[in-house]
């Protein structure tokens, strides 16, 4: 059919929220694919290799408040692909966290084998996944949809999920010519991210973060330090990673690099021991990293002639969490 694959529903986005909406579909029997633009799944559930090294350059852990996501998270734990990092974290004035009860969780391996497991799950289960294809246009047709891919493929799917930032969600959707309603596109358009910009420093020798090897300082410029090493994920090497807050990101988001790996090591200084020295370093920027205004429900579906789901993590809380719990409900939604 002109060259057109057809699917019966595409998920625009294998980060952790089209990845859940994938299972809760495949189980259901829906024949699913899922499009990502990355090399690889996961989006913000992101872990890079630095020299011997590994570590966690997104989302650095995740909290449970729902008892939906927690069943999950419990399966997750009783495998050993999830375990508690910490029940809290220092602002850098104590040796030691002092726990306040809620655990972090954090992935065997980094946060990124989350999402490869969640893959693995729905592709055994029939989901096809492609990955390093961008998703260009989401266009009505016919009775579904068409999708555009970047490297020239075209698919016809019976609905859409997108779980895209809602501001590259809203690209795709104006490139296709969709209509929207002005309340649908009024609710996308409040949507806002902060930026994070992210330092990873191998370093050799001593680094004297506080156990169990993190500081968050939530409205400072430099607002977290971790030691990927005393996290688990990077044994045969000392990786720290430092995010900025989401002001200073976002004043400091275009500067080059060589400039801001210099702040983030001024940053980091104080944690090292004095002989110790770094290694390699990187840079990484999200540009939309946190949702700062949120859509109140968990996705939208708007008003059209098929199916067509919007959700992701700026769809009721902004973090893993909330990521995971928009895509169940859009699973569910069209399950
Ligand atoms: C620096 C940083 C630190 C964070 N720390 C934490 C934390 O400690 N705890 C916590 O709970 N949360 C944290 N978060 C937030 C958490 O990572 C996100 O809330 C969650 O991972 C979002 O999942 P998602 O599936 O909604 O979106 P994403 O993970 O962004 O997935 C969307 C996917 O869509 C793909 N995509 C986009 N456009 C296209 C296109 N046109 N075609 C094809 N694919 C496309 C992207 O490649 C991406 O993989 C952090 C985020 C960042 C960036």
């Amino acid at each position: 059919m002109n060259g057109q694959t057809n699917v019966d529903v595409a998920i625009v986005g294998a980060g952790i929220s089209g990845l859940m909406a994938a299972g809760v579909l495949v189980a259901g029997g829906r024949r699913v694919t899922l499009f990502d633009k990355g090399r690889s799944v996961g989006g913000r559930l992101a872990t890079r290799r630095l020299g011997a090294g590994r570590a966690d350059h997104g989302a650095q852990f995740f909290t449970v408040r729902d008892p939906e996501f927690g069943a999950w998270v419990e399966r997750w734990q009783e495998t050993g692909m999830v375990y508690t990092w910490a029940h809290g974290w220092s602002d850098g004035s104590l040796a030691a966290t002092p726990p306040d009860g809620h655990p972090r969780y954090a992935v065997r391996g980094g946060m990124n084998q989350l999402a490869k497991e969640l893959a693995a799950q729905v592709a055994a289960q029939g989901a096809e996944i492609i990955t390093g294809v961008r998703v260009t246009a989401v266009a009505p047709q016919g009775a579904g949809w068409l999708l555009t891919g970047d490297d020239g493929r075209s698919f016809t799917a019976g609905a859409v999920i997108m779980t895209a930032p809602v501001p590259q969600t809203l690209a795709l959707l104006d490139a296709g010519a969709t209509p929207l309603t002005p309340d649908d596109r009024a609710g996308l358009e409040r949507i806002r991210y902060a930026p994070a910009l992210c330092g990873l420093y191998v370093v050799e020798g001593e680094v004297h973060l506080p156990a169990p090897g993190a500081v968050q300082r939530p409205d400072a410029d430099f607002a977290w330090f971790a030691d990927n090493r005393r996290k688990g994920i990077s044994p045969d090497a000392t990786v720290i990673t430092v995010h900025a807050g989401g002001d200073w990101s976002a004043a400091h988001y275009d500067a080059p690099d060589a400039k801001l790996s210099a702040a983030f090591e001024r940053a980091l200084r104080p944690w090292l021991a004095a002989d110790a020295w770094i290694a390699e370093e990187q840079i990484k920027r999200w540009r939309y990293a946190a949702p700062t205004v949120l859509h109140p429900d968990r996705f939208l579906r708007i008003e059209a002639h098929a199916p067509l789901l919007i959700g992701g993590d700026a769809f009721g809380a902004p973090r893993v969490e909330g990521a995971a719990l928009s895509g169940l409900a859009m699973g569910h939604a069209l399950g």
